[in-house]
């Protein structure tokens, strides 16, 4: 943990100009600055950076924010690693809040390190000419095996004891699970294994993965470290820290499952892959993807597991907004046994045939369940509804429904009456009333003066907080940054918003929030803030009048007079 003092005073002590300038170099333009965007490619520059609110801003992609999230973006790195890198540009040392644990935990690295080394070294000895032999066979040679530091776990007790000559305590070792207690004391961990290194995206080992290369019925195929406080599992990609340069270029990520179906197609030249390492995709996987690529090919198995595995990370990525597209291998391959045996060339065709979503699940759906029934139309339906709740563009969702209208040979007004039916129960969202595809008003002036205000000024920002909710914001985005800050509510009062704005680790906000702070035309007048948040009070009351009037019928319909009686007050105080 990085006390939030520190991070202020990392950010009033970084000149976004000084900085962005030490990358690549900015033009005077007016009060601002500005240059061709880094974030997205363009002719003509729609980048600026303000010096007098310390923030940046493009108009064509909408990325903005402060210096902190300047360097996120720019170096592809997570917000404490972007505090990392501005402080040492300050020459300041992070006063993090649990010391000894940092210290510890550098320990750690150190070991599995250590011991990543120790395995590679074992495989090139002269007694593991059978493991070369075989690794060969597989399509893996000494170029693949030096990149990925392959390595073999001889076992026994080989690597405790170089480790505790080395100086780590068996604590340490234990932690790492390199070693492991039994009923005739510790030995190591991995035995007879071959040794892949999971790797962070700075390259650091973290854990292994460990796979047997003689087949063993009494004995697991693949076993992999143990969580530690720097290992999870879920928060890692495999071979990501080679791959991810390769992703950005290619602006699309091909998503495997194991070790061997990343190895193989990557040494094939097929060099934007990552593997889960995983059955399904965890939000922290798709928060590392997401940086470099919002483009997903996913190839899993095509058993019935890897199938469940693929519906489930497919609501998961479509949720936060990436494009994702299926490939689907033949059966009884998988990407690793396909490019050794088909080669690159018809790896790539079969990506290049993925199906997008609807298609992948559609055709799984219809495996599944008998579409002439009725029975099945309805679960497939509903399993469709569950998906297309997770789209974020209403265009998306009606065009969507649109063909699985076709498909299951229902009426689209039906189909989208159930749907609304379904998102009502679910979460009260509703598809837009008018079933025809609504796109969400452009943010209003009104809301425009409110963020700006409550950005800017501590006493606006308490009186909205007073008088209004997120909710009673229009625009989607504005709900969404309205509600963050006042879940900040605290930070503000103190007066920390200037840093607090640069503080902020959503993408989409800082975005949006940079926005708001940079344009200048937008009026900072008492006047037109007391007008605009009349406006969206006035607003909130009268949906609110609306809404208690609806319950007041319907009490008047069930006869229930104790309810209607209290809904009857309620209604007068607010009229009044
Ligand atoms: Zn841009």
């Amino acid at each position: 943990m990085i006390p939030q003092t520190f991070i202020d005073e990392v950010q009033s002590k970084t000149d976004i100009v000084e900085l962005i300038n030490s990358y690549f170099p900015l033009k005077h333009s007016g009060r601002n600055f500005r240059a061709l965007c880094p974030f997205h490619s363009e002719k003509n520059p729609s980048f600026f950076v303000s010096p007098q609110k310390q923030i940046f801003h493009c108009f064509s992609c909408g990325e903005g924010g402060g210096p902190i999230q300047f360097v996120m973006l720019y170096e592809r790195v997570s917000f404490v690693e972007a505090i990392e890198i501005l402080a040492k540009r300050l020459g300041l040392k992070i006063p993090y809040e649990n010391r000894e644990r940092e210290k510890q935990k550098n320990t750690l690295y150190q070991a599995v390190n250590e011991a990543s080394l120790f395995f590679h070294r074992s495989l090139l000895v002269e007694s593991s000419k059978p493991i070369l032999i075989y690794l060969k066979k597989r399509g893996i040679e000494k170029e693949a095996i030096e990149k990925f530091r392959i390595g073999y776990a001889i076992g026994k007790k080989t690597l405790m004891d170089y480790l505790r000559k080395k100086g780590f305590s068996l604590d340490v070792l234990e932690k790492t699970s390199l070693v492991v207690s039994t009923s005739d004391g510790y030995r190591d961990f991995f035995n007879e294994r071959i040794i892949f290194p999971i790797f962070d995206l700075r390259s650091r080992v973290l854990g292994f993965g460990a796979r047997l290369w003689q087949e063993r019925e009494d004995l697991p195929k693949y076993i992999n470290s143990l969580e530690s406080s720097i290992y999870s599992k879920r928060e890692h990609l495999f071979g990501f820290n080679f791959s991810k340069e390769d992703v950005l270029k290619n602006d699309c990520a091909i998503i495997v499952e194991g070790y061997l179906d990343m190895i193989i197609p990557f040494i094939n030249g097929i060099r934007n892959i990552v593997a889960s390492l995983g059955t399904a995709l965890t939000i922290e996987q798709i928060n590392l993807i997401k940086r470099y690529t919002k483009n997903i090919i996913l190839v899993f198995d095509p058993d019935r597991a890897g199938e469940t595995a693929t519906l489930r990370s497919l609501d998961l990525l479509l949720e936060n907004d990436l494009k994702v597209r299926i490939a689907k291998l033949p059966s009884g391959f998988d990407p690793d046994s396909f490019v050794r045996e088909k080669g690159k060339d018809n790896f790539l065709e079969i990506l290049n045939k993925s199906l997008n979503f609807f298609d992948y699940k559609i055709e799984v759906l219809k495996n599944t369940y008998d579409v002439e029934s009725i029975v099945g139309k309805t679960k497939i339906a509903q399993d469709f509804f569950n998906t297309l709740d997770k789209l974020t563009s209403e265009i998306e969702k009606y065009e969507y429904i649109k063909l699985l209208s076709q498909e299951l040979k229902i009426r689209e007004e039906i189909l989208i009456a159930e749907f609304r039916n379904f998102t009502s129960k679910n979460r009260g969202r509703t598809f837009s009333s008018n079933n025809n595809s609504k796109i969400s008003e452009p943010l209003s002036l009104t809301e425009k003066v409110l963020l700006k205000f409550m950005l800017v000024n501590n006493k606006a920002f308490s009186i909205i907080k007073n008088n209004l909710e997120p909710q009673d914001f229009n625009y989607p985005l504005a709900k969404k940054t309205v509600a963050y800050f006042f879940e900040k509510y605290h930070m503000v009062q103190n007066g920390n918003l200037a840093n607090l704005i640069g503080s902020i680790e959503d993408k989409e906000i800082s975005g949006f929030v940079s926005k708001i702070l940079i344009d200048d035309d937008i009026p900072l007048e008492k006047e037109i803030f007391k007008d605009s948040l009349e406006k969206l009070r006035k607003k909130k009351i009268k949906s609110l009048k609306n809404n208690l009037l609806g319950e007041i019928k319907e009490a008047e319909k069930n006869k229930d007079k104790e309810r209607l009686k209290k809904l009857i007050e309620k209604y007068n105080k607010i009229r009044s």
